[in-house]
């Protein structure tokens, strides 16, 4: 690359950022890491209407939390181009919007929200696309149609303004897609968008394109929404004699519903039971509250994983990758044009192949939490040995840690309840005699293990003509009341020789009752 490589994150701080958004932060850092280059947080905040207190702090933890660390930026220090907040460099961008209308390629407009609203009715009456283009302004209030004089006058007056684009009629706008190849549009599509208002702030174009050439950004990786406002950055780039400083365009395909019939909305989330914001928000404005991964239960590890994967493939088998790995895989040419449709059991299994990687005594230090919590003071009866002995048996089982205790808790607690569906399918005259002598196996031996009582178990079915696997079933309900979990005989050398022994016997009775009603 002829060129040190520098991207960037520019969200607007209008809500809480849409995982779309955390995979182009994602995109964007994964491409400066494996160029060496450098990947900046740039807070867009010229539209002061749509601002939402809390926003940008969310945008920023969220990037924290899934350490997606920005070099520079708003939240992450300041660098030379500092200041990273478009507000804060408000001053800086009305010399270029001078520099447009000095060169014919920008005009005053002064219509009022009304002549606006007429200009559009008027339009769509005659089934015209209703824009203020190079046929339209031609009818409308602006320095194209107004005397120099009067324009001067309302400028002096303070009339309220907007300075427009001035595109031309019918000209073809080429541009290179890093992921789509080439893209053309036709300024006959397009409409002269608003560059700046009399209130001095530029809105999102100028301000993109000239933040973007000031901060001498090499590639634009953004998502697909912004391809339609491309043509116009590219044209702006070739009035402002940027041409050659042009950063390269990527647009991101779009995440889509697990369906596949549109962008993932939040509705989706709710409708699904997924989250589709990285972190819990609460709206300031409405009160709506949308669920996080975070407080969900995801590793960051994992929703990292998960959405480098939601349109980027690395052309390998390989599915679980670091951070660093990923860095060192991305590229892109493996970016896929087409959408990428989330998949719900797609991110679980991300997720629990990262608490299968997660150190054992942090998976233990959650389950002691959660444990106390619901054992109160018979909490103190278990030493730590036996919660992380637990957690390690436990661990393979869950999606989310959250799920500790409802996996564990027979592991604290001898069961009251027994899977009534397995015992209906698999009790039979045999089955009490057999618990028996099970039980009364591993009273008679000295020494207890897993592999003790596997034996043991083994021995009875074995002398009663009954295959091993056709009992299991039912000899892990006698011992933890539920149908799956880790393997059994483990289970039984952590219960401890005494318990094993209880609850076998135990069950009987709770056992009878249910094939009894
Ligand atoms: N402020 C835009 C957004 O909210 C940035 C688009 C771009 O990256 O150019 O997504």
């Amino acid at each position: 690359m002829d060129r040190r490589v520098r991207v960037r994150f520019a969200p607007s701080p209008t809500g809480a950022l849409h995982i779309g958004g955390v995979r182009t932060a994602l995109y964007n850092y994964l491409f400066a890491k494996k160029h060496g280059g450098d990947f900046i947080l740039r807070i867009e905040d010229t539209d002061q209407t749509r601002f939402v207190p809390g926003a940008e702090a969310y945008i920023i933890e969220s990037l924290k939390w899934l350490s997606i660390s920005p070099i520079e930026g708003v939240g992450f220090g300041d660098g030379p181009h500092a200041p990273y907040r478009q507000s804060e460099r408000k001053p800086l961008y009305k010399n270029y919007v001078m520099q447009l209308l000095d060169a014919g390629h920008a005009y005053y407009a002064f219509d009022t929200p009304e002549e606006l609203e007429a200009m559009r009715d008027r339009l769509k009456a005659s089934n015209v696309d209703a824009k203020y283009d190079a046929i339209t302004r031609g009818s409308m209030k602006n320095s194209l149609t107004l005397s120099e004089d009067e324009v001067n006058k309302r400028l002096t007056n303070g009339d309220a303004y907007v300075i427009r684009i001035k595109l031309p009629r019918k000209e073809e706008v080429k541009f290179h897609d890093e992921i789509r190849g080439w893209v053309s549009f036709n300024t006959s599509q397009m409409d002269d968008k608003v560059l700046y208002k009399s209130d001095g702030m530029p809105t999102y174009h100028m301000a993109n394109v000239v933040d973007d050439y000031l901060m001498q950004i090499s590639h634009v990786i953004r998502g697909e929404e912004w391809l339609p406002s491309a043509p116009l950055h590219v044209l702006l780039y070739r009035y402002l004699g940027w041409e050659a400083q042009m950063p390269k365009f990527a647009h991101l395909p779009l995440l889509l519903k697990p369906e596949g019939n549109g962008k993932l909305s939040k509705r989706d989330g709710d409708r699904l039971g997924f989250p589709v914001f990285p972190l819990y928000w609460k709206d300031p404005q409405t009160g709506d509250v949308s669920s996080g991964y975070r407080e969900s239960g995801y590793l960051p590890e994992a929703v990292v994983n998960l959405l480098a994967f939601l349109g980027w493939n690395p052309g390998t088998q390989q599915e679980l990758f670091s951070l660093e790995e990923l860095a060192d895989a991305f590229s892109l040419e493996r970016v896929s044009k087409s959408g990428a449709k989330f998949d719900l059991n797609k991110a679980k299994w991300f997720n629990q192949q990262y608490i299968r990687k997660t150190d054992n005594h942090l998976i233990a230090e959650e389950l002691g939490k959660q444990a106390k919590v619901h054992l109160g003071e018979h909490f103190e009866k278990y030493n730590a040995a036996y919660i992380l002995e637990t957690a390690k048996l436990v661990k393979e089982k869950i999606t989310f840690t959250a799920d500790l205790w409802s996996y564990a808790n027979y592991f604290f607690e001898t069961p009251v309840m027994y899977d009534e569906q397995v015992i209906r399918k698999k009790w039979n005259d045999k089955s009490q005699m057999v618990l028996e002598q099970i039980a009364e196996q591993i009273a008679q031996s000295n020494t207890f293990d897993a592999s003790l009582l596997e034996n043991s178990y083994n021995n009875v079915l074995a002398q009663n003509g009954i295959a091993s696997k056709d009992f299991l079933q039912l000899f892990r309900v006698c011992l933890t009341g539920v149908a799956g979990g880790p393997p059994l005989f483990e289970i039984g050398q952590l219960l401890g020789k005494d318990e094993t022994y209880k609850r076998i016997l135990n069950a009987i009775p709770s056992i009878l009752k249910i094939i009894q009603s």
